[in-house]
This record gives C-alpha cells, structure tokens and sequence, in this order.
C-alpha cells in the first residue's frame, strides 16, 4: 500500500520539525513547508521532503497543495503549526502586526484547511491537526492578535469537525504551552524566567512532546478523536 501522505506547514524549524520527524518514523511520507527564502532547511532525514510557500497566500496554498498532490499524492494529513509573534501592548501594537498575526495564524489556517479538506472528505479519510497555544486558551499580556488568532483556530476547529464528522476526517488542536523553540528564544529572558517558575512540572516542553501528540491525533486508530482540545503545557493553565 502507498504511504499516506502528511503535509506540515512550518516543518522545518521547531515543533513543525519534531512533528516531520515523528511522523516520517510512522512511515508517513512527509512533506514539510516553510516561508522564507533566506532560511533553508536543514533536513533531518531524507525522507522528508521541502516546499516553500506563505500560509498567508491563499492562491499560493492552492497551488502548493497541488503541487504536493500530483507529485505525492493526496493529503492525508495536515498539520497547520506555522506560526509567527508580533508581541506589543495594544498602546503600541501597529495594526500591520496585528494583520500579519492575524493573516498567518488564523487565516492561514483557512487556506491550507480550503486546499485539502474537499478532498479528504471525498476520499472519506483524513487527519487535520491545528496547532493553538495556551495563550489562545488563557490570554497573555502584550499578545491580543496571537491570543485572539489561536482562540480563533479552537471556533475553526470545532466548526469543521462537526463538517467533517461523517465524512471519516476528524479536526483537533493541540494548545503546547512554553515549548524551547527559537520562537520562544526570542522572548525577554527575564519574562521566561518567571513564566518557567509557574510551570508546575518546572521547565519548558521539548518540541518532541507536542509532536508526539500531533502523530496520536494522525493515528487511524484516533478516528474517534474528533474537535477536541488537546492541552500539554506541563500543568500551567488546567481546561
Ligand atoms: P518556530 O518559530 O520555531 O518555527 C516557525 C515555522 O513556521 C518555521 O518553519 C517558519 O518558516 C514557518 N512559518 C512562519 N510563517 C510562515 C508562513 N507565512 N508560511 C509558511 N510557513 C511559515 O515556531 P515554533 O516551533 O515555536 O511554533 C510552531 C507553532 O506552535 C506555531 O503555530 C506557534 O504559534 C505554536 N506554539 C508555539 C509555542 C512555543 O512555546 N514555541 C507555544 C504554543 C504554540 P521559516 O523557517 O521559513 O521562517
């Protein structure tokens, strides 16, 4: 039987990467994305295959999408976790970050789901796992477009899983709390100290721990599993 095929935007760096490389191990055939031009990917396996193109572009989704699927075959699963910040307080926020939040994150998510999701449910089969955030779940001070971009991603998931519900494709979210990615690098040190002390199980996620979450929620087994919510943020805001 061909391997199924799983498509996971922002693959290259972060949890995207963790997610390539668990899903490649389950004996999908992966194929990652990612946005910039500058940033070349640094491969894990070769198995895993690079494309380029913005979640934000509707029309370059489209043709990613196809792209994919007359050189793979069909999407089997989807993964949307590119994601990007543009912290600010709101005093200070330009509304171009909060567009750009706004169009990556959550729109973004629109796109690709628009792409692939007549077809899984024409094939009667498919897997879309949308990466949310804890800060989505409970706020955050100086992040009202990601907070109000990932809490959009949980109405978008809920919605499409009850389209997809009789169709054998099942829609979940997984909400990582502080993960050690570059993302969360780029943060003021001082402020990740503090948010480390009120982490109950007292340190920062790895990559690894969502991406093995994603690939549960990809399983054939999990066809049960169906617009829900999966937290793994190390006990620090409880749903
Ligand atoms: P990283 O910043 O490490 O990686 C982001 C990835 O997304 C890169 O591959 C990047 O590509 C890609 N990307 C960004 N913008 C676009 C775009 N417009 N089109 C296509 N690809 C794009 O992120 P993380 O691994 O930290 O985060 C992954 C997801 O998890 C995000 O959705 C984030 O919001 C979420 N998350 C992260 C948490 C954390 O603590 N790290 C906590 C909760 C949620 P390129 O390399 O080309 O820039």
């Amino acid at each position: 039987m061909a391997k199924r095929v799983a498509l996971v935007t922002g693959g290259t760096r972060g949890i995207g990467a963790a997610t390539c490389d668990a899903l490649s191990a389950l004996g999908f055939a992966v194929i990652a994305t990612h946005v910039d031009r500058n940033r070349k990917p640094d491969p894990s396996s070769p198995l895993i295959h690079y494309l380029r193109w913005d979640v934000g572009n509707y029309n370059e989704c489209l043709a990613g999408v196809e792209q994919v699927e007359s050189t793979f075959g069909p999407v089997d699963v989807l993964v949307n976790n590119a994601g990007i910040t543009r912290d600010s307080t709101l005093a200070k926020m330009d509304p171009a970050d909060w567009e750009e939040v706004i169009r990556t994150n959550l729109s973004g998510v629109f796109n690709m789901v628009r792409a692939v999701f007549p077809g899984m449910c024409n094939r009667g089969w498919g897997r879309i796992i949308n990466v949310g955030s804890i800060n989505g779940q409970a706020g955050q001070f100086g992040q009202i477009n990601y907070s109000a971009a990932k809490a959009g991603l949980q109405g978008l998931t809920k919605s499409l899983a009850l389209e997809g519900a009789r169709k054998g494709v099942t829609v979940n979210l997984v909400a990582p709390g502080y993960i050690a990615t570059e993302m969360v690098a780029e943060m003021n040190p001082d402020i990740l100290d503090k948010i480390v002390t009120r982490i109950p199980v007292g340190r920062l996620g790895t990559p690894q721990e969502i991406a093995r979450a994603i690939a549960f929620l990809s399983a054939e087994e999990s066809g049960f599993i169906t617009g829900s919510t999966l937290t793994i943020n190390g006990g620090q805001y409880l749903t």
